[in-house]
């Protein structure tokens, strides 16, 4: 069987009103229902490939196809269908009831269905995304993972073939992490997701592409791009991995972090 690509990033360069470059020459594509994640030290340019991709952004050269279709000739509601994002500054009304907040997520493709058939389809995401006993809660009596959730939920409601995730388990508790980035294995559908946690990536996701200073330098399945080598080259910590009850566990090893200290005595 051939796996065609899905997702496609050819050549894309994005420059700021003020002339600056923020990505350039970025092209790799991912066959449907990869998890690729996203990764680069702060200020590498993976918010803008991120926007890029999800069409919340046009790039200033470049494009991207999503099943074999140039995004630019997307309709505002055939990308609704087809991207939904999830940034950082989601702020729902805080009057709004998880229901209705996820339901919310149904606007953009109101007319393919019934209003039962909406209904039915809230129901069972609320279901999938383990929020079905909050449904009734407020947006603010949910705890930091359940509102991460619940982004994720109002998203899903657009019914996207491809869900973009700006860093999604950020300033959660360990248990809430884990179980964010299960339900985003367990979708189905392609996921693309700006991970910090370098350790996390070869657990969650397919495929990985690095990102340093405005540039595409590595990108492939995690485990031949996510090397120690390549990791201390681009972040400068020591990556490893250890066996334990028959799998590879990876680790950051701090205290080997050789240019951390080299910069520390400059
Ligand atoms: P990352 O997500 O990897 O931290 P970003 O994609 O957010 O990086 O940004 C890359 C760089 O571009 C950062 O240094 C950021 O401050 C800068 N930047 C972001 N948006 C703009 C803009 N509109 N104009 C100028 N510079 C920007």
């Amino acid at each position: 069987m051939i796996n065609l690509p899905f997702l496609v990033a050819e050549r894309l360069r994005y420059d700021a009103a003020n002339g600056t470059v923020l990505l350039q020459d970025v092209s790799f594509s991912v066959e449907e229902g990869s998890i690729l994640a996203i990764a680069g030290p702060n200020g590498a340019g993976k918010t803008t490939l991120l926007r890029l991709l999800s069409a919340s952004e046009t790039p200033s050269s470049g494009n991207v196809l999503i099943g074999g279709r140039n995004l630019k000739q997307f309709s505002a509601s055939e990308r609704a269908r087809a991207v939904a994002l999830v940034s950082q500054q989601e702020l729902p009304d805080r009057r709004l009831s998880l229901r209705d907040y996820v339901a919310l997520g149904q606007i953009p493709i109101h007319a393919d269905q019934s209003r039962q058939a909406h209904a039915e389809e809230v129901e069972r995401i609320l279901c999938l995304t383990g929020l079905i006993d909050l449904a009734e809660k407020r947006m603010t009596m949910l705890s930091g993972g359940e509102q991460q959730r619940a982004h994720i939920a109002r998203a899903l409601a657009q019914n996207p073939s491809l869900l973009f995730l700006d860093e999604p388990t950020n300033h959660l508790d360990p248990d809430a992490k884990g179980r964010v980035l299960s339900l985003v294995t367990e979708l189905g559908i392609t996921v693309v997701m700006i991970v910090h946690d370098l350790v996390m990536i070869p657990e969650f996701a397919s495929h990985v592409a690095l990102i340093d200073a405005t540039q595409l330098v590595g990108f492939g399945p995690v485990n031949q791009v996510l090397t120690p080598d390549r990791v201390w080259e681009i972040f400068g910590v020591t990556y490893l991995h250890f066996a334990h009850k028959g799998r590879l566990i990876p680790a950051l090893d701090i205290r080997k972090n050789q240019k951390l200290f080299e910069g520390n005595n400059k």
